[in-house]
């Protein structure tokens, strides 16, 4: 592009030039060397500011008034332009800072002529120089400079600008050059750090993103081979708590069926124990049944406004026999006119059933259950508490969690399928309501089920 543009400005000169000097010939040859004629065609180039005519020695023809200054000059020129080899076609020659342009010419009645002609620097700036160069588009600028490296002309300040290449122009302007320069601010070395700068931001982007996609990915795939195994150990609990009561029940109908046992308590006792057996069943299978459709999203909660007292005494009556042969010391308080409270029985109902089950598996020596139910501000609160084993504080946010089973080691020799818990919360949450728990390993825990007194909840559906 610079190339081009010295060409153009070269073009440019070249045109205006060419178109002077035929001017200036035809004017001899018509009228020889007359004043008024040339004075004309001098003025009528704004961009020659200077014109003489000499001889081949040097001899200034035109114009007539000149300093002695100017004729030392006049020889020194066709001095110059006559060195060497014979008459010139066009020379540019700098003598004493200045250019000069020396061109060959013929008049009527003389021999050959010299023409030698300067320019006019503010004309050359504006009609060739800006008229070339300022209307190219493009993020540089363009400079002329001259033998000494001064700019001559530029459109713009450099302040800043840092220069990028040069490019001689060839025989119009000899020595000249068109500098190319990048503005400040836009120099490539910066442009190259700006760059390095925003790919390095991009690549540490880039790593942050693969980090977290690895951590993401990690943590996902740890949830998933944990859920998987929590799955099969729930298939296999479930599995061992249908087997255990199955096999009682079994064995003790058997003994009955072959009519061995004759004394009547015993009897009684025996199907006490296959009711109890059964009872323990039916609750296995209601829950596992009620989680599957909660998973399912099918489960649905009937709120009709339903008495406490009955609700809480019916659930620990399932219970009598497991508490009573365990001798768990019960204690009930239950507030006196409670009011009914919206919800669905059945489902309040197993709820509770799997807190006093839980506290009653989860007991060692100290067989104490606490269940209690009052009114604290909007909400029915139902606790049930047992002197048990505990649950240790970073799991008891966990134990809610389906299938979820805290301490292995300790609830190992305990039935169980982990979704007791899990139940419980959606039971109370599809009532608008909580559940939480307060516990210490070897002291015991207290669950709290809240269940608000009007209707608020997001029941009706999972
Ligand atoms: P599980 O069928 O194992 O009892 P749950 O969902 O009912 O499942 O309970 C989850 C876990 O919470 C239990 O495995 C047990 O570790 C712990 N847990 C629940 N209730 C009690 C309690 N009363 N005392 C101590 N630990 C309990």
């Amino acid at each position: 592009m610079a190339t081009m543009a010295a060409e153009k400005v070269e073009m440019t000169l070249r045109h205006v030039e060419d178109g002077f000097v035929e001017r200036l010939q035809a004017t001899l040859a018509a009228r020889g060397v007359e004043p008024a004629a040339l004075d004309r065609v001098l003025a009528g180039e704004p961009l020659v500011r200077t014109l003489r005519l000499l001889d081949s020695r040097g001899a200034i023809l035109y114009p007539r008034a000149v300093s002695d200054a100017d004729r030392a000059v006049a020889r020194r020129l066709a001095a110059a332009a006559l060195a060497g080899r014979g008459a010139p076609g066009r020379r540019t020659i700098v003598l004493d800072g200045e250019r000069w342009i020396v061109v060959t010419v013929s008049a009527r009645a003389a021999d050959t002529l010299l023409a030698a002609f300067a320019y006019d620097a503010d004309v050359l700036r504006r009609d060739v120089l800006a008229a070339s160069l300022a209307s190219l588009e493009s993020a540089t600028i363009f400079v002329v400079v001259d033998e000494q490296g001064r700019p001559v002309w530029a459109p713009a300040s450099l302040d800043g600008a840092e220069r990028l290449l040069s490019v001689a122009f060839r025989d119009a302007l000899p020595n000249w050059q068109l500098a190319v320069y990048q503005p400040a601010g836009n120099a490539p070395r910066e442009a190259v750090r700006r760059q390095v700068t925003i790919f390095m931001a991009a690549f540490v982007v880039l790593c942050a993103v693969i980090v977290a996609g690895i951590a993401v990915t990690w943590r996902l795939m740890r949830r998933e081979t944990e859920m998987a195994r929590l799955k099969s150990d729930f298939v296999a609990n479930v599995s061992h708590d249908l087997k255990t009561p199955l096999s009682v029940i079994r064995m003790f109908g058997e003994t009955l069926e072959m009519g061995r046992v004759s004394d009547e308590p015993r009897r009684q006792e025996y199907y006490r124990v296959i009711t109890r057996e059964a009872e323990r069943l039916s609750r296995l299978i209601d829950n596992v049944l009620d989680f599957s459709r909660i998973e399912s999203g099918r489960r649905r909660y009937d709120i009709v406004p339903t008495a406490v007292e009955p609700l809480v005494r019916e659930t620990l009556e399932a219970f009598a026999y497991p508490l009573a042969q365990q001798a768990f010391k019960v204690e009930v308080t239950i507030a006196p006119d409670l009011p009914e409270v919206p919800m669905d029985p059945e489902a309040v109902g197993q709820a509770l059933a799997n807190l006093v089950d839980n506290a009653i598996k989860y007991s060692a020596e100290d067989r104490v259950l606490t269940v209690q139910a009052h009114v604290d501000g909007d909400d029915l609160v139902l606790v049930v508490a047992d002197h048990g084993i505990g649950i240790p504080r970073a799991e008891q946010v966990r134990i809610f969690d389906k299938f979820y089973r805290a301490g292995r080691s300790e609830t190992q020799g305990r039935r169980g399928s982990g979704v007791g818990l899990a139940l419980v919360r959606h039971v109370a949450e599809a009532h608008g309501g909580s559940v939480t728990v307060v516990s210490a390993p070897g002291e015991g825990s207290r669950f709290i089920l809240r269940l608000p007194l009007a209707e608020r909840g997001a029941h009706g559906d999972a």
